[in-house]
């Protein structure tokens, strides 16, 4: 059985505000409850953002961390409708795992095969992804559309797959995945088979071995994403793509590490003279901006949250 990481006495853990002045608290008798069922999960940058959300809108929700495993979460999944809360986030290592014990799940959920949000409408629980819809946000809040582009993505995990899946239902062209012949492949492959069978979108798998090919497509790419985490501890130091002149400059190359701020990828783009060049922090707002919106209805206030925060 996990347990909870935490100390259970409150007199242990002081909190204060972004000011660092002691918070006076908005909870009362109304308060809806939101959660987020991942372990480990004390790290999470999600309360942050969404609690200062419902503040800054006037919103009487709190958004709290479950240190749930997959031992624990029919419990947990079974208590989001015991306690009326109006829903979670769920991460690793319940993305998948949570599906079973859910009523319904959204085209793009069902397409992953994994759920990073749950709604409960008065009992009935549906899951769905945000981290593509966030993706694709993230780049139209910087006036770019994926529509008709053809995008070289490295990856097939936890990130790459929503990000392929979203942007085939959003209207880009073209995917070609690269991925390493590791644990992923079969995800990766699998990834090709759903794009395929419910989407207009070509897609295709090569080995990220063959480094010719890999060149080659991103030379001929709109976009370039690295879904992969390399250029991440503890892999900090280093980057998929070593070589500025694999770039040109009109292209979009984005990078999902959101910490280090400025990855080594996003480094050789700059040098390169790419015009667009992100890192993934922009993602990670939007993807809880749809998982919001999805629980209020109302748009999260993310130029505040990115002033705040980052
Ligand atoms: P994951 O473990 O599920 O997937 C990693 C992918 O990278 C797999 O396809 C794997 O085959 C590949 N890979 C691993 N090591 C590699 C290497 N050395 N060379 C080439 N490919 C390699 O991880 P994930 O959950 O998809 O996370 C990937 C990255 O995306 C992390 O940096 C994570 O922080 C980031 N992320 C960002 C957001 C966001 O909102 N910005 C959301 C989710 C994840």
């Amino acid at each position: 059985m996990t347990e909870d990481s935490r100390s259970n006495k409150i007199e242990d853990i002081k909190i204060t505000g972004l000011d660092g002045k002691p918070i006076t608290g908005w909870l009362d008798g109304h308060t809806i409850l939101v959660g987020l069922m991942a372990y480990p999960i004390r790290h999470s940058m999600s309360p942050t953002m969404h609690n200062n959300s419902f503040a800054k809108l006037g919103l009487n929700g709190a958004y709290l961390c479950f240190e749930i495993g997959n031992d624990k979460l029919e419990g947990a999944v079974n208590a989001i409708r015991t306690l009326d809360m109006r829903g979670s986030n769920v991460s690793m290592p319940n993305k998948k795992e949570v599906i079973k014990y859910l009523d319904k799940l959204s085209p793009a959920s069902e397409m992953c095969d994994a759920v990073n949000t749950i709604v409960n409408d008065h009992g009935t629980l549906t899951g769905y992804t945000t981290d593509g819809i966030g993706f694709v946000q993230s780049l139209k809040d910087e006036g770019i559309s994926i529509k008709d582009k053809v995008m070289t993505l490295a990856g097939a995990g936890g990130a790459a797959t929503p990000i392929a899946v979203q942007s085939a239902l959003d209207g880009v062209k073209e995917i070609r995945i690269f991925n390493i012949q590791d644990d992923k492949w079969a995800q990766a492959e699998k990834n090709v088979k759903t794009i395929q069978e419910k989407t207009d979108c070509k897609v295709s798998l090569t080995d990220l071995a063959d480094q010719d090919a890999f060149k080659k497509s991103i030379a001929e790419s709109d976009i370039y994403c690295d879904a992969t985490g390399v250029g991440m501890k503890p892999l900090e130091d280093m980057t998929l793509v070593e070589d500025p002149s694999w770039f040109h400059k009109d292209m979009v190359v984005f990078d999902t590490v959101y910490a280090p701020r400025t990855t080594k990828l996003m480094k050789v783009a700059q040098k390169a003279g790419v015009k667009h060049v992100f890192d993934g922090i922009g993602m990670m707002i939007e993807q809880g901006a749809a998982s919001f919106k999805l629980w209020t209805g109302k748009d999260m206030p993310t130029d505040y949250i990115r002033e705040i925060m980052f």
